[in-house]
């Protein structure tokens, strides 16, 4: 049987974790290794591994996850903030469950290391 990811742990009540947020499609936390004094993470509820292997039925989906980024970042009161989607190993990548992290609460530099 397959190791179920970190965030899937979560979704399922195995793991624990800072949940600001959750609905019928997705859940946000507070990412364990913050890289910005704001750093939250928008998982879906379904289990994509990646950006990649997403596909047309995942249209609503996608958009919710990035309503809920905009709504999760204006209640911790960021006007100004980054949204990142690591996809795949080489991008940094490290948990196989699309995620989309929400930076902010600081200056960020570009392009990305
Ligand atoms: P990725 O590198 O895949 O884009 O992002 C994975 C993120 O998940 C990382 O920023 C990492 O700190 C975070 N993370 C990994 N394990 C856990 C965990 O158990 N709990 C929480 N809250 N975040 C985690």
């Amino acid at each position: 049987m397959v190791e179920k990811t970190v965030f899937k742990k979560i979704i399922d009540g195995e793991l624990p974790a800072d949940v600001v947020h959750q609905d019928d499609l997705c859940l946000v936390i507070r990412d364990i290794n913050p890289q910005a004094p704001v750093h939250l993470l928008v998982i879906p509820r379904k289990e994509i591994p990646s950006l990649r292997d997403v596909g047309p039925e995942d249209r609503e989906l996608l958009g919710h996850l990035l309503l809920v980024a905009n709504q999760v970042a204006q209640h911790h009161k960021l006007s100004d903030y980054r949204v990142v989607i690591n996809c795949g190993l080489e991008a940094g990548q490290t948990v196989w469950h699309l995620h989309v992290h929400v930076l902010g609460g600081r200056e960020m530099q570009w392009p990305p290391g």
